[in-house]
């Protein structure tokens, strides 16, 4: 393979509007905000990753202005100038930073782009070099739908039969104390068949336990993140009490994290978001994990750009990926996204994974310059 030498990196903060605003059970947020870093190199090759960070410290602590001080300050100035002979060496070289999983993943993002665009190679092709021969991408990713909280029951079962219409064959709901129960009954009277599943963004406690066993009598492909968004000891006394598989979002930063999650038993389903867990090398070891174990994986999502979504798509292609993923088409987001051309349902609830080299979408650079713009007159952090 061909080294690649990092000679710039730019950063833009950007604000992008969202075609549907999505409420979880911390709140919603007045714009989808995330920082894109653009990596040169020597040979004028330049990769995208994007940080995904959100405007409040709510999913994580990283905000949109901690991943441009800490990308500016100190991961930027620790790869310009470094030849990199494979995109797993990155975290090695941002390992004097503690933390910040997002603002490391939108570097490293940008090294696999390059190198995967220098040695002519998409990103599935780079991911699966670091991968057993059959572990071949798929060429398309199974996905699902994400639909927030919504007025009522009724407002929700409508969201559920546009999007099984459009072609979504799994669809997760995001709940909270108060929309749980109710919600779960509801949409199975309507639809008793549709692989559903729940999302609780840790909105619940371990006293919840009697409360949340009830979701067992709705037939539920997983619960997803019940309680404390650092905990792994507590939903490893909860998930024996439930029949529902517990899937891990929030609490698995990396493959050790996991590994403790498995030998408690506190998880029967991972949701790996590759920022989360700072990059893509991480997430190749927690893949190889996975497969061992057998453990049901999935590729979650944090309202990516095509910049973001585009690499892990190729990451959700992989066949050790065996659950629908968030994932969806771009009209579910953006209009128009950053990339062209926009991503679209295919068949069988999937989309395909772009082949050309890198992510394999082309940046429009007029869109992102009107992102920035967007992000500078929102005026966002006055203190
Ligand atoms: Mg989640």
């Amino acid at each position: 393979m061909k080294a690649i030498t990092v000679r710039s990196i730019e950063l833009y903060p950007i604000a992008m509007p969202l075609v549907e605003k999505l409420r979880t059970s911390f709140g919603e947020e007045p714009f989808k905000a995330a920082v894109l870093a653009a990596l040169t190199t020597e040979d004028g090759i330049t990769g995208w990753g994007e940080s995904s960070a959100e405007i409040n410290p709510g999913y994580s602590y990283e905000t949109v202005g901690t991943s441009l001080h800490v990308l500016r300050e100190f991961l930027s100035p620790a790869l310009l100038g470094k030849t990199i002979t494979s995109p797993t060496e990155v975290p090695s070289l941002l390992s004097a930073v503690r933390g910040h999983p997002l603002a490391k993943h939108s570097l490293e993002a940008a090294v696999w782009d390059a190198f995967a665009k220098a040695n002519g190679l998409s990103m599935s092709e780079a991911f699966a070099a670091h991968l057993p021969a059959e572990h071949r991408s798929r060429g398309f990713a199974n996905v699902g739908v994400s639909i927030g909280i919504q007025p009522t029951v009724e407002a929700t079962l409508d969201i559920i039969t546009r999007r099984l219409n459009q072609g979504y064959n799994r669809i997760k709901l995001k709940i909270k104390p108060g929309w749980d129960v109710q919600l779960a009954k509801g949409v199975r009277e309507r639809y008793p068949d549709i692989m559903l599943m729940l999302d609780a963004n840790s909105a619940y406690t371990l006293a919840d336990a009697d409360h949340l066993k009830q979701l067992d009598a709705y037939n539920l492909l997983m619960i997803e993140q019940p309680l404390g968004y650092n905990d792994i000891y507590e939903h490893s006394k909860l998930q024996p009490q439930l029949q529902t598989p517990i899937c891990l979002d929030e609490s698995i930063h990396s493959a050790n994290d996991l590994r403790l999650a498995l030998e408690l038993g506190a998880c029967r389903i991972l949701n790996l978001k590759p920022a989360r867990v700072s990059g893509y090398t991480e997430s190749l070891e927690i893949y190889r994990i996975c497969v061992e174990h057998q453990l049901p994986l999935w590729i979650g999502g944090l309202l990516e750009t095509g910049v973001g979504r585009s690499a892990n798509l190729a990451f959700a292609s992989l066949p050790g990926v065996t659950l629908p993923c968030d994932i969806s088409a771009t009209d579910r987001y953006y209009n128009p996204d950053l990339t062209e051309p926009p991503f679209v349902l295919g068949k069988n609830s999937t989309i395909d994974v772009p082949t050309g080299p890198g992510i394999g979408v082309e940046v429009r650079m007029d869109r992102v310059q009107e992102a920035v713009k967007r992000w500078n007159e929102a005026g966002v952090y006055q203190h």
